[in-house]
């Protein structure tokens, strides 16, 4: 079976350097290896998404010279699959709905920082502080008739004492340099979100739904999703889906040294293509001859 890769991105904005490196790298080792490509567009939040992005994000990587597989998987046209799996886990027993607002949240975790530093995701963002586990079932089901705003998530003590030691194969360098067989440590994300009532899915299930579903063997992404494989690990595993190998490449930065944004005019490709640069070019900036 030939290898299969894919370049994922989110048409929340235009692509930049960054994505141009990652797009390339991808369609590069598909076809030095005889492996297919494909283009999946991760369009689940419909409030950040935009059809103009989508539109962009085609004629960015036709310009760049990268063909890719037909039809495109849009994610928005699959939640039903995604909201399988999630059943799937609930089936299990280990997801739970959770209420606190934004507000709520950050106040919980002031008072937790308050009694000692309370534990950060590798993000840097607070592990979830609430109690809604121990919520019981009939007053979950009173908050949910009455049509309260929740989030659904991953019991992760439960899940990870289910699936037991984790790892995957790294053939890039993570942030700490390792590479070969990594330990997952989903764990250190605490008990993370599956699906909100607006957002029926999240970002860690539907990439692993849709990386097994599509046979992807090679996932090439920034290193700033290193250890969010972790939790697509952990996810795989409890859906019985194989986990594909992994290389996380480093991330274009700016003059300055920040890891580039969409929001930032001078490092989007559809600026420097404006501007007169040319594929050639782009090439050369982001250091693949
Ligand atoms: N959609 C994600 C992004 O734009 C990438 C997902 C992945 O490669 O796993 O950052």
């Amino acid at each position: 079976m030939p290898p299969v890769f894919r370049f994922a991105p989110s048409p929340n904005g235009y692509l930049h350097l960054g994505h141009a490196y990652s797009a390339l790298l991808n369609f590069e080792r598909a076809r030095e290896s005889g492996g297919r490509f494909l283009l999946r567009i991760e369009d689940i939040d419909p409030t950040r998404c935009r059809p103009d992005y989508e539109q962009a994000i085609y004629e960015d990587l036709a310009w760049l010279g990268i063909a890719w597989e037909q039809p495109v998987r849009r994610q928005s046209q699959h939640i039903a699959e995604y909201q399988a799996a999630l059943q799937r886990l609930q089936a299990m027993g280990l997801v739970y709905p959770s209420f606190e607002s934004r507000a709520e949240i950050a106040r919980l975790v002031a008072q937790r920082d308050a009694d000692g530093a309370w534990p950060r995701d590798p993000d840097g963002a607070p592990l979830y502080p609430g109690a809604a586990t121990t919520l019981s079932v009939v007053r979950r089901a009173e908050l949910m008739a009455a049509g309260a705003p929740y989030a659904l998530r991953l019991d992760m003590a439960s899940a990870t004492a289910r699936a037991g030691r984790l790892t995957w194969d790294e053939s890039g360098a993570g942030p700490s340099g390792v590479t070969g067989t990594v330990e997952a440590r989903p764990e250190a994300w605490g008990d993370v979100i599956l699906a909100r009532k607006e957002t029926p899915t999240s970002y860690h299930l539907s990439v692993v739904v849709d990386d097994a579903l599509q046979g992807v063997t090679e996932v090439v992404r920034g290193q700033d999703l290193f250890h969010a494989t972790s939790v697509h690990r952990l996810l795989q595993a409890l859906l019985d889906l194989p986990a594909p190998a992994y290389r996380h490449h480093q991330l274009i930065r700016d003059a300055e040294g920040h890891k580039l944004s969409k929001s930032t005019q001078a490092t989007g490709l559809r600026t420097l293509r404006a501007t007169g640069v040319s594929p050639a070019e782009i090439r050369h900036r982001i250091g693949l001859v």
